[in-house]
């Protein structure tokens, strides 16, 4: 069973996860040879065998599960950090505090593809990709003995993505992770002082000045956080209230959303050359009640630099390019993408299209 340590003096939890250690690091290979990769890529068809049995998966009719035919698949991940099981247990040991790491660690297969770059997908691919996350994100949220789901992404070897078939992770674990702790009394600090949601604040606050906005459609803003902590990190937020991704609406928001983060990749693909990155949904804690102070987002942090001394000594981050000037390169990436995409008008009249609405109060 994976463990939960706690730091003594600073109350940090530590997954202590040894079966990760032997994971199979299929990327020195991949680097050379991808059809070499598939051979023995446990998320490529025809080797469903090779992961525990899928949880979720949407597939051809009269396909039967754990064969080939389906477009995204949902494992168990075999080297899981965190397991559900029925009774987690807390242990000291001494003035130590170790508890059962209880949770789930799951995979979300991004396309049957081994090479198709998440980037690169087509739209109505990301869409069931983000169906996916919210079925299972909803799946989780049910269960008792959990407190948060974190839906993640990583692109690339150094941001950490072990295999090289495009997919997500979902972790579902039973604590609050501390980044959340720090965003939550964020969050309601300037609600008590302000008796509005710090995040519609922002969003409106970002709208007006447009030097760091990126994107935005009918129900997203993609853009530069004021603080940026690397060049070109990006957040995605509904520009609906909404504290958990659980709620997102499937009618209308998917499909914006999943504009807004295929185009968001596509412009970090095409711009910077296919950079590692890393993003993840920060949504609000299962039980705890903070829908009027919260409102999900998504992160994105591309890995252009690697955290030295200075970050993990200090905790603070040193970016060399100021996020308006990354915010300008991406959303002059991002338009030309946007119209590529969209064609020419569908009309006579010119009309634009719903949700390829681009800002250029530049
Ligand atoms: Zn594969
Ligand atoms: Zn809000
Ligand atoms: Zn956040």
């Amino acid at each position: 069973m994976p463990q939960l340590r706690q730091d003594l003096i600073t109350g940090r939890w530590v997954a202590v996860a040894t079966e990760r250690a032997r994971r199979p690091d299929s990327f020195s290979q991949a680097a050379k040879e991808t059809v070499a990769a598939r051979d023995v890529c446990p998320f490529c068809p025809g080797h469903e065998a090779m992961t525990p049995p899928e949880v979720l998966a949407y597939r051809a009719p009269g396909t039967a599960p754990n064969t080939p035919g389906w477009w995204v698949r949902v494992v168990p991940n075999l080297y899981a950090a965190f397991r559900l099981e029925p009774d987690g247990q807390d242990h000291q040991d001494g003035r130590f505090w170790q508890r059962d790491a209880i949770g789930a660690c799951e995979v979300l297969i991004s396309s049957p593809d081994h090479r198709a770059t998440t980037p690169l997908l087509p739209r109505r691919q990301v869409e069931e990709i983000v169906q996916s996350y919210v079925d299972r994100y909803r799946q989780h949220a049910h269960n008792p003995a959990l407190e948060h789901v974190l839906v993640l992404y990583n692109h690339g070897r150094p941001a950490g993505a072990s295999l090289e078939h495009p997919h997500s992770q979902l972790y579902a674990v039973s604590l609050i992770p501390p980044s959340f702790l720090d965003e939550l009394a964020g969050a309601r600090r300037f609600h008590e002082a302000h008796t509005e949601c710090v995040f519609c604040r922002t969003l409106e606050d970002e709208r007006r000045a447009g030097a760091r906005v990126i994107f935005e459609n009918e129900a997203f803003v993609v853009f530069a956080p004021y603080a940026a902590r690397t060049p070109f990190e990006t957040w995605i937020m509904p520009r609906r209230h909404s504290a958990s991704f659980g709620d997102l609406e499937v009618a209308k928001e998917k499909p914006a959303f999943a504009q807004a983060l295929q185009l968001t990749l596509k412009g970090l693909y095409e711009g910077l050359n296919d950079p590692p990155f890393n993003y993840y949904i920060h949504s609000a804690p299962l039980k705890a009640d903070v829908s009027n102070l919260y409102h999900w987002h998504l992160e994105l942090i591309p890995k252009l630099s690697t955290a030295a001394g200075f970050e993990l000594g200090t905790g603070i981050w040193i970016n060399v390019v100021k996020p308006e000037e990354s915010a300008a390169f991406l959303r002059e990436r991002i338009q030309k993408e946007a119209a590529q995409l969209a064609g020419p008008p569908a009309d006579a009249s010119g009309a634009s299209v719903p949700g390829e609405r681009l800002r250029h109060s530049l």
